[in-house]
Formats: structure tokens, C-alpha cells, sequence
């Protein structure tokens, strides 16, 4: 079954008998059981519910996993995978890190005993210097977030083979619609299920996916134990969500190509970020390990004042954080979603005042140009 199929009909609601085509909401805590010793199969909503079990296996479908988790955020999701090591372990990331990811791993992990060293992923050579013995684990955002490099999955993968290191990926700018990360070797798969899975800015949720079983039993024991679950309703939202994640995909992807061309003309833009650009570094990579290269785009403006005046001029283009919505929206990741990265590390990660960040929606591609030509006046 192709993706875009698998997003509509992957699973059938195990509670089909009404012939309900959605599936339907379970806004009940606690199941009741039918006599001692029998159960419906659900006992308790942070344990297991129907709407919940439902999306999990949805994207356990489409990432080609062995299980999946929902939370109730991606950020809950990724603190609940931390949790599979111990004080002692190392954990390699990416450098150019979602800012909220480098937080936890800073302020929380950190302090369990958890050391998180950074390293351009993408750079394989720099990767495997940085493995030591006490490296449990690799995390890799690709494309990264807000600069756009990819990293090699397969690659990393060869480079930790045999060395008894889990291999995370967080998939929220491309989702299995574009990549699946465990088809080339990744062990967990991570999503800001906030983003393009859900895709209407109307819903947190994050999701973890398990490459196999052991790792799978693992990942639901802490998700009963900590218990940001998802919610009934937020997972009713990105079922929808995901139904029409192909066509959302598709349209934003090809927004984001045209606007990022216009961009590379425009004389006040000095560099574009965009992995579908045949200029990008990676462009070659991305092709060959993914089916599309998304649609974030990163620009460098020529000053902070016109950077300002973007933020403040554009009007259809909302201002506003998050990502992988139907809106198309821009912002200032010094100032935002990287706040909290010391400024020095964020300069030389070539992410300073005059850096914005645009997630294409899907509006028509010439409106948006029109918004952003005036804006850049
Ligand atoms: N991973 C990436 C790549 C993100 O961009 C974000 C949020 O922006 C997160 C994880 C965290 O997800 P959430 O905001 O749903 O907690």
C-alpha cells in the first residue's frame, strides 16, 4: 500500500461494528470490566484508549515500526525516550537542534547524568570522532532545525553498528510521508506530532516509534509510567490531520520550491536554506534517502532591520512559532525557538538577528510571494 493510502486506510477502528467511518472519540477515563478476570481490552484512558490506540497505530503503519506512542507533546515524547538511559551515558546530537530539544537535554538530562555532546551530524567523519565507549545513543534531526542540513541515516547507522547505540531520529520536517527513518536503520523514530502530522495548528502531540519489540515494551512501560499521554480529542485531531497529510505534503513542497527560488533573486536575501534547491549541499543526500525534501525554508536577510520589518510588514504570513501547518508561517529563531542556546554557539552556527525561518503552507505559492515581496520593500 503507498503512503498516501496507508494514511487513510492503514488501520480499520476496532470498533468498527457502528460502520462509523471516522473514528470515533473515547472521552472516557476508565473502562468497566465485565466480570473478574475478563476485560475488554482497555482498562484505563493512560494506559490504553481506543482514539489514542488508534492514531498509534497510524503511525506505527506509516513509519514502519513495530509500535508506536502518543503523547501529549513532541517535547513529552522526546523526555520519555531520554529515560531509556542512565546516569553515566553519553548521547551524541546534532548541533543544529530544535532549541527546546537542546534545553532538555541541557537543564533535565543533565542532571539525571545524562552528558548530550554536540556535532554536526552531517558531517560523518566529525560524527564518528565524537563516538566514545560510553556513547548509548545518537540523535539526529534531518533536515535540521532552523539551518537545514541532513544527515546520512545509513551512514550513521554503519558507524554505530556493533557499539550498543540506539539510534534516534526526529522526522518532524519530512514524516513518513517523505521518510522513514527505521527502513534505514533508526531504532526510534521521533515526532512533534504538533507539526505536519496533525498539519492545522489546532493540536500538541508527539509520538514515539519503536524499531522493534524489546524497545517497544520498553517505550510503553515509561509512557503508562510518566503518563503524558495523549489526549481523546488531540487524537482524534491528528487522525484527521493525517488523513490528508499526502496532499498537504505535496502542496507545500511545491510552494516552498517556488518561494525559495524567488527568494535566491531577491537582492536583500543573501542566503537560502532550502534542501530542494540543487545549490543546497545536501540536495544530492536528500534525494537519495528521502522521497521530498519538505517544506522549511531558512534565509539570511541583509540586515537585522530588514529581518524586523519582514516580521512586522508581512500580513497573509503569520508571525507566530511552531511549524508544518496549512498556514504559512515565519519566524525569528534568535529571538524564538532558539532562545534559550547561548548566543555565541547560535553565531556560529551562522544563526544571528538577520536569519528567518518560514514554514510554506499551503496557501497559493503567488500570495505568498506577494506578502514577502512587500514585507522585503
Ligand atoms: N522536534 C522538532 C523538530 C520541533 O520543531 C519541535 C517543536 O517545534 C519539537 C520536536 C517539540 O515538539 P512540541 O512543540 O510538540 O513539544
Amino acid at each position: 500500500m503507498k503512503t498516501e493510502t496507508a494514511c487513510l486506510h492503514a488501520v480499520r477502528d476496532r470498533t468498527h461494528f457502528t460502520g462509523a467511518v471516522a473514528a470515533p472519540i473515547y472521552q472516557s477515563a476508565t473502562f468497566a470490566h465485565p466480570r473478574v478476570g475478563e476485560s475488554t481490552g482497555y482498562d484505563y484512558s493512560r494506559l490504553q484508549n481506543p482514539t489514542r490506540e488508534h492514531v498509534e497505530n497510524l503511525v506505527c503503519a506509516l513509519e514502519d515500526g513495530a509500535d508506536a506512542l502518543a503523547f501529549s507533546s513532541g517535547m513529552a515524547a522526546i523526555s520519555v525516550m531520554m529515560e531509556l538511559f542512565s546516569p553515566g551515558d553519553e548521547i551524541i546530537a546534532t548541533d543544529d537542534l530544535y532549541g527546546g530539544s537542546i534545553r532538555l537535554f541541557e537543564h533535565v538530562s543533565g542532571k539525571n547524568g545524562v552528558t548530550v555532546r554536540y556535532v554536526d551530524t552531517s558531517d560523518l567523519t566529525a560524527l564518528e570522532k565524537t563516538i566514545t565507549d560510553k556513547t548509548r545513543g545518537i540523535f539526529i534531526e534531518t533536515p535540521t532545525n532552523p539551518m537545514m542540513k541532513v544527515t546520512d541515516v545509513a551512514g550513521v547507522r554503519s558507524l554505530a553498528a556493533g557499539k550498543n547505540i540506539l539510534l534516534i531520529v526526529d522526522n518532524t520536517f519530512l514524516t513518513p510521508y517523505f521518510f522513514k527513518p527505521i527502513a534505514l536503520g533508526a531504532d526510534i523514530v521521533v515526532h512533534s506530532g504538533t507539526k505536519y502530522l496533525a498539519g492545522h495548528n489546532d493540536t500538541l502531540s508527539g509520538f514515539l516509534v519503536a524499531g522493534n519489540d524489546e524497545l517497544a515494551e520498553k517505550l510503553r512501560f515509561l509512557h503508562k509510567t510518566v503518563g503524558a499521554v495523549l489526549a481523546p480529542f488531540d487524537a482524534f485531531l491528528v487522525t484527521r490531520g493525517i488523513k490528508t497529510l499526502a496532499i498537504r505534503m505535496e502542496k507545500s513542497q511545491q510552494n516552498a520550491l517556488g518561494i525559495a527560488r524567488w527568494l535566491e533573486s531577491h537582492p536583500k536575501v543573501r542566503q537560502v536554506n532550502y534542501t530542494g534547491l540543487s545549490g543546497h549541499p545536501s540536495y544530492e543526500l536528500s534525494k537519495r534517502q528521502a522521497s521530498g525534501f519538505g517544506s522549511m525554508i531558512s534565509f539570511a536577510v541583509d540586515t537585522e532591520e530588514t529581518a524586523v520589518n519582514v516580521l512586522n510588514r508581512t500580513e497573509l504570513i503569520l508571525f507566530a512559532e511552531s511549524l508544518g501547518g496549512v498556514e504559512t508561517l515565519i519566524t525569528w529563531p534568535i529571538t524564538q525557538t532558539h532562545a534559550d542556546v547561548p548566543k555565541a554557539e547560535l553565531i556560529s552556527r551562522g544563526i544571528d538577528e538577520r536569519l528567518l525561518r518560514l514554514s510554506v503552507g499551503i496557501e497559493a505559492a503567488e500570495d505568498i510571494i506577494e506578502d514577502l515581496e512587500r514585507a522585503l520593500q
